[in-house]
């Protein structure tokens, strides 16, 4: 089956008790056994609930891996991924331009537990492998990043970090049965393109990490987090702590984000061609110091957008010339753009990134990476772009 197909099938088997053809929320905590031990496979929702089993049925089969796991949230889903793969005394090598809250679950959780991290401010892959020693256990890439919406090769970006951990002769640590033990893996949060729009276990990666509360579930009523393994040793990894740490996403979370995923490939189309005409609508305008998007021909990764992906995403980030004074008064006028946190719900947002979602990162750091108080973030949605473009002009004028 074709992506927009598996997205409406895959994970959604009529129910065989009635026939309902969409299955119900099975919104039950354990399950009635004939005798003990005597059971259909379910014993308890933490552990198997047929709800969730569809959604990550559905997000293993779009993403190409050999199964997902669900989370309550993208940063339970990270949380899970760091603490079942590595260990203290592991490092970790990412590219430092991220989503903020995943800055600070590295730097202020898992840096005092004892993981030694390592980022790079450049996209090269051989700047990012030159960070790889024989104590590195996973790489975190986050393409295209944000807010500044730089992209990362990931298929060079693989190849050059599994070289450098082949050159450093990563050695099986003692309690070798887990499946870092001798390799690194290549996590990459897809939360921005979707698999939609780039399939990273396609390039390289090993696992796949989702906030599927933006586009995966895609309606701003819903927060929840996932992550995909390419191989079963690690699958297995993750499920027995997903169970035996217990952050899972309830049954309503994953109803609500299964539905989302119905309509993924339609509205990644659209979501494309609105902020493809807004881009190019900011780029006239003289109040914008700078347009970010990788549809544009200004964009200096544009032709790697063209290979990578199968189109440039939703997001369009700006830099206003006057400041914050600019940048807020802008924010406060428009009106069908809504100032608020998240992005890729159906409804179009805005967002002050240095204040709103970036404020954990020092001052210095942010602005390094080009977070500046002008910066604008544009979660463009799929209301008519003509509406949207008068939005954006009555709140410059
Ligand atoms: C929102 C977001 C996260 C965190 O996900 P939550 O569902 O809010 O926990 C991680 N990565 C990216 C790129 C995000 O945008």
């Amino acid at each position: 089956m074709k992506f927009a197909t598996r997205a409406i099938h895959v994970g959604q088997d009529p129910d065989p008790a009635t026939g309902a053809t969409v299955p119900p929320i099975h919104v039950t905590s354990t399950y009635t056994q004939a005798a003990p031990g005597d059971h259909k496979g379910f014993e308890y929702s933490r552990t198997q609930n047929p709800t969730r089993f569809g959604l990550q049925d559905c997000l293993a089969a779009l993403e190409g891996g050999a199964g997902a796991c669900s989370f309550a949230s993208g940063l339970a889903a990270t949380n899970t991924v760091l603490s079942s793969l590595l260990r203290p005394g592991d490092s970790l090598v990412a590219y430092g331009d991220m989503y903020g809250g995943t800055y600070r679950l590295f730097e202020r959780i898992f840096r005092e537990w004892g993981l030694e991290l390592r980022y790079s401010e450049e996209t090269d892959p051989a700047a990012i492998a030159g960070l790889v020693d024989k104590t590195t256990r996973m790489v975190w890439l986050e393409t295209p990043t944000n807010p500044m919406l730089r992209l990362l090769d990931l298929r060079a970006v693989s190849a050059a970090v599994q070289q450098a951990a082949a050159d450093a002769g990563i050695p099986a640590m003692p309690g070798g049965d887990r499946p870092t033990a001798n390799r690194l893996l290549v996590a990459v949060d897809n939360t921005f393109a979707t698999p939609a729009l780039q399939r990273p276990l396609e390039l390289g990666a090993d696992l796949v990490v989702h906030s599927t509360t933006k586009y995966l579930g895609g309606h701003s009523d819903v927060i929840g987090g996932a992550v995909i393994a390419r191989d079963e040793d690690v699958l297995e990894t993750l499920r027995f702590a997903q169970n035996a740490a217990g952050g899972v996403s309830g049954p309503f979370d994953c109803y609500l984000t299964h539905r989302g995923i119905k309509t993924l490939a339609i509205r990644m189309r659209v979501h494309c061609e609105n902020a493809q005409r807004v881009a190019a609508w900011c780029e006239q305008q003289s109040q914008f110091e700078q347009v970010i998007y990788p549809g544009l021909a200004s964009h200096p990764q544009h032709a790697l957008a063209g290979r990578q992906m199968d189109g440039p995403g939703g997001m369009v980030s700006v830099v206003l010339s006057g400041g914050f004074e600019a940048a807020s008064r802008f924010m406060s006028r428009t009106r069908l753009f809504a100032c608020a946190e998240s992005l890729g719900g159906v409804e179009s947002l805005v967002n002050h990134p240095a204040i709103m979602t970036h404020a954990s990162i020092p001052r210095e750091t942010r602005e390094r990476l080009g977070v500046v108080d002008g910066l604008v973030r544009l979660s463009v949605g799929i209301e008519d772009v003509e509406d949207l473009i008068a939005d954006l002009s009555q709140a410059l004028g």
